[in-house]
């Protein structure tokens, strides 16, 4: 179960060692509670009163033994108490993977390591806007856009390191999924050779997700029983796009736009059909989000005016989306017919 409740100007009382309430803390201040602490059991007397009655008791569960009195008093006194996780051991990274782009396609374990987090470092593609109401972590914009390098690669890794090895609980929040073109890998490297632990968190991929806003399954059965995910970032060797036009399943391309014109001549000169269907799909989960679907003979002027972020498909389930789409748009039809029918 879950409340939310206004604690603007409210008093709440945080019980437990300061190491381990430090983020119930920061979490109850940034909720404009006005916090107290009792830093062990002993701090509350034995029998006496509450030196203050809280509107609110949060127990942090911190290990030690003795606060169940304490606990018990508050039950007695009419005092909800609300049971608060320990702040997890200190000096580490957490790789989060943010999914494509909105709160809602965070994962659970997403949500609890930012939540627990003292700094979050996060990405142009990650679900950012949300932040300041998941985590009452500081923010870090190390966001990199194409052209524009904010903060190089190794600054990134050089900053999280310093950050965990100063008792940090770091999470580096990064767009879709940490291990698909996002660098997860080195950023992992970089913290093992400090002697730094870090974990990955799994991240919903723009690779699917994106296609999968715009109505496009990256497989369908009797359609494409395979899917590649290549990477735009740098034009594909003739050896690779004749592979590709070989392979005869859906062509998944992330970091196109750059090199979408020389792709779509380069799988044309591999034999690929002038007419194999392709869809672009831009902004995904976001506001403006748009889908252009041509050709692959005509998509170099249909998607002109595309920019990034952008998710590249080539393959005949760009139909199967066309096809659901005409359903969808028919069956949105008889509604309307019905409804006007029973209206009139
Ligand atoms: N690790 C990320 C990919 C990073 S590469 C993942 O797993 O999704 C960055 C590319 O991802 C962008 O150039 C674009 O191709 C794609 N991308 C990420 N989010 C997107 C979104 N919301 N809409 C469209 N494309 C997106």
């Amino acid at each position: 179960m879950q409340l939310s409740i206004d604690l603007t100007g409210r008093e709440v009382l945080v019980t437990g060692s300061d190491f381990a309430a430090r983020q119930a803390v920061r979490r109850y201040e940034a909720a404009g509670a006005v916090v107290s602490r009792l830093s062990t059991p002993q701090g509350a007397g034995h029998d006496g009163p509450l030196p203050e009655r809280p509107f609110l008791v949060a127990a942090v569960d911190d290990g030690q033994a003795g606060w169940e009195p304490l606990l018990d008093r508050c039950h007695a006194a009419g005092i909800p108490v609300a049971a608060e996780p320990a702040a997890g051991r200190a000096g580490h990274v957490t790789l989060v993977g943010g999914g494509p782009g909105t709160g809602e396609l965070l994962t659970v374990a997403a949500v609890n390591a930012l939540r627990d987090a003292d700094v979050v470092f996060y990405d142009r593609l990650a679900p950012y806007q949300e932040l300041a109401s998941l985590t009452s972590a500081e923010l870090v914009d190390v966001g990199k856009r194409p052209g524009h390098h904010k903060v190089s690669q190794g600054d990134i890794e050089k900053l999280m390191v310093a950050s965990a090895l100063e008792g940090n609980n770091v999470v580096r929040l990064k767009g879709g999924d940490p291990y698909v073109f996002g660098r997860g890998g080195e950023e992992v490297a970089s913290c093992v050779a400090a002697g730094v632990p870090v974990r990955v968190i799994s991240g919903v991929t723009s690779a699917i997700s994106v296609p999968a806003a715009a109505g496009i399954p990256v497989t369908h059965r009797e359609v494409s029983h395979m899917f590649t995910v290549v990477s735009g970032h740098a034009p594909l060797t003739e050896k690779e796009l004749t592979h590709l036009a070989g392979l005869g399943g859906t062509i998944v391309v992330l970091m196109g736009i750059g090199t979408l014109h020389h792709l779509a001549a380069g799988l044309r000169r591999a034999g690929m059909r002038a007419d194999m269907p392709m869809a672009v799909v831009e902004r995904g989960y976001r506001p403006g989000q748009k889908t252009t679907i041509a050709e692959l003979g005509t998509i170099a002027t249909a998607a002109a005016g595309c920019s990034n972020p952008a998710v590249l498909v080539i393959g005949e389930v760009v139909r199967v989306a066309e096809a659901n789409r005409g359903h969808a748009e028919a069956a949105a039809e008889l509604d309307r017919l019905a409804a006007s029918l029973l209206g009139s």
